[in-house]
């Protein structure tokens, strides 16, 4: 299970954006990109140069990376699968970064960011249709139910978790019980069910090249 292991705040710093991956941390003045609002590095506050279009796609594709915590193989992969399913690969692709069981979790207000999201799934937490995954990049489909285990309700550390993201809203795609802590999903995300600030059409272009 291939992962980013280095600092996170540095990605956000690097793409200029906040990417939402250190979950309460993100929305405090603790914010390292609030703080230092450049890229990382020797050069970081140089003056930036105006991205080329080839750039502006690369960055919009490291983005969407960055979000969902996915490699380049993987991502790569998700962009083939996008490509054959009907409709617009761009919108495609990320209705499969939406489908992962991380991001469920996190979607669900069960994780505050989607790298507590994975190692949760990964300690074994949680059941689809009554039987345990903890394989992070499992891809949910509608009418599948998303459980937290018996044995893991009662620990207190998915207890704080559940109360510290209470308020987060639960996209319409997702049925969530917040009392039974069961979630079913009723349909795949549509672009406007997802609130990122991705332009996906240029990372069409830039795997179309
Ligand atoms: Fe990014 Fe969150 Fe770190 Fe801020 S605190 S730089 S939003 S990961």
């Amino acid at each position: 299970m291939a992962r980013y292991t280095g600092a996170v705040c540095k990605l956000c710093r690097r793409e200029g954006q906040k990417l939402f991956l250190k979950g309460e941390r993100c929305y405090t003045g603790k914010c390292a990109l609030d703080r230092r609002s450049y890229a990382p590095g020797q050069h970081g506050q140089a003056r930036m140069k105006k991205a080329s279009e080839y750039g502006k796609q690369l960055r919009t594709k490291q983005v969407a990376k960055r979000y969902y915590s996915v490699l380049e193989g993987q991502f790569r992969h998700y962009f083939e699968l996008a490509e054959k399913m009907p409709g617009a690969a761009g919108e495609n692709l990320l209705t499969l970064l939406e489908s992962r069981l991380d991001n469920v979790v996190y979607r669900m207000g069960l994780a505050s960011s989607r790298a507590e999201a994975r190692q949760l799934v990964g300690h074994k937490h949680f059941a689809v249709n009554g039987r345990t995954v903890n394989i992070p990049s499992f891809l949910v489909k509608p009418g599948m139910v998303i459980t937290v285990r018996e044995n893991s309700r009662s620990l207190g550390k998915i207890k704080a978790i559940v109360e510290a993201n209470s308020a987060r809203p639960v996209p319409k795609w997702l049925e969530m019980n917040k009392e039974t802590l069961e979630c079913k999903v009723v349909a795949l995300a549509k672009r406007e069910d997802i609130d990122l600030p991705i332009e996906e059409t240029l990372i069409v272009e830039l795997y179309s090249k």
